[in-house]
């Protein structure tokens, strides 16, 4: 019953945005009408109330269809179903005139229509219909309701109605607060702090995503791994921070040079960086390479570099019809970058 429950409300789903709470409140709404409905449907029954059993009992079905409706429909139906528990509630204690308790149901509706439509439109909507039920509930008041228990009632559900309000305001709150610190969290541990680019956790999960992606739309992915030339002595000459703005620097025209919809710039460590691209073909691959390459020749026109840095870059091209493992095109690529770098540096190789 619990598992039932849990299932059915979506409890066991992450918490992802505010309309995860709406979503379970339509769950609990029809749940709720469905319950109600059977239990007055069953209680008229037993005490012969055949005209309000008949009247059970259609609703009974409608609300049994709506339970089979496709998503959308069946969140929409929930609404309506909401509203019409509001109007049930008025029709129940205008019948009643006010008595049995009939109008405590207020709360429920309240609550509900909170959750539903959030603290700005509920307030509204509550309070609408709490103005409503105390105009019908004060007519009573010459017959079947004193004047103490409407002013009792009355104070009881202003209270209700502030407290829905704050309840509902508190938690969408932190529900905001929760989903937008969620989402710093995770663009934390993907970034390296230094660059703002993606970091070496952030490739090792895009890597087998692009490859399989790529295999399956027959597409040709490009993985380069640039390594900037002796950054060492630069470094041992110049000093840590202004190896720092190098790395800045060249991550920033990495950014520039790479902005379609796939490409992706990764920090893997150091002065290591790689990209992942999509390539029309062989050629088109290394063009953009070579021009970064050339571009990196002539940062220091542009940036505060203290002296001329040149890159040197491994490039694997992973078609479908190979049959490359994930490890396998990162030993490539570095391979290919210490070719580069055997070869006199400043350069580009590319996979045969
Ligand atoms: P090669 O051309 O063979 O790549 O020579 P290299 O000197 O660039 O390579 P090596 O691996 O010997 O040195 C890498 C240097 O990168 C060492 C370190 O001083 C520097 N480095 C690594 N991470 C950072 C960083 O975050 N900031 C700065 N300023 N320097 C870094
Ligand atoms: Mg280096
Ligand atoms: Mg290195």
């Amino acid at each position: 019953m619990k598992a039932w429950f849990t299932t059915y409300l979506q409890l066991d789903k992450d918490i992802e945005s505010n309309f995860y709470r709406k979503k379970v409140t339509s769950k609990f709404i029809l749940l709720l009408s469905f319950i109600i409905l059977s239990t007055l449907m069953i209680g008229n029954f037993i005490y012969s109330n055949t005209a309000i059993f008949y009247v059970n009992l259609c609703l009974f079905i409608t609300m049994s269809v709506i339970l089979f409706l496709p998503g959308k429909l069946r969140k929409y139906a929930s609404h309506i179903v909401l509203h019409f528990m509001g109007l049930g509630v008025l029709l129940v204690v205008y019948f009643n005139h006010g008595r049995e308790y009939t109008p405590i149901w207020y709360f429920l509706y309240i609550f509900l229509v909170m959750s539903l439509y959030g603290h700005k439109v509920g307030l509204r909507i509550s309070l609408a219909f709490l103005t409503i039920l105390l105009i019908e509930l004060f007519s009573f008041t010459s017959s079947t309701v004193t004047m103490m228990e409407f002013v009792r009632f009355t104070m009881v559900a202003c209270f209700t109605l502030f407290f829905a309000y704050l309840a509902e305001m508190l938690i969408s709150r932190t529900f905001e607060k929760l989903i937008t610190a969620k989402s710093q969290l995770e663009k934390l541990t993907k970034t390296d702090a230094l660059t703002g680019l993606f970091n070496r956790r952030h490739f090792d999960e895009v890597l087998p995503q692009q490859m399989s992606r790529a295999n399956r739309s027959h597409e040709l992915l490009a993985l380069a791994i640039i390594d900037i030339d002796h950054f060492k002595s630069y470094n041992d000459t110049f000093g840590h921070p202004a190896g720092d703005v190098a790395l800045v620097a060249l991550a920033n025209l990495l950014k520039v040079q790479m902005k379609r919809g796939n490409d992706a710039v990764f920090r893997l460590g150091g002065e290591e960086f790689a990209l992942l691209y999509q390539a029309k073909n062989e050629q088109s691959a290394l063009i953009l390479i070579e021009d970064i390459r050339v571009a990196v020749e002539s940062l220091q026109q542009y940036c505060e570099l203290e002296k001329k840095i040149t890159i040197s870059a491994g490039l694997l091209l992973i078609d479908s019809q190979q049959n490359i493992s994930v490890e396998s095109a990162y030993e490539l690529a570095d391979k290919l970058l210490y070719q580069a770098k055997n070869s006199g540096r400043n350069k580009v190789v590319i996979s045969k």
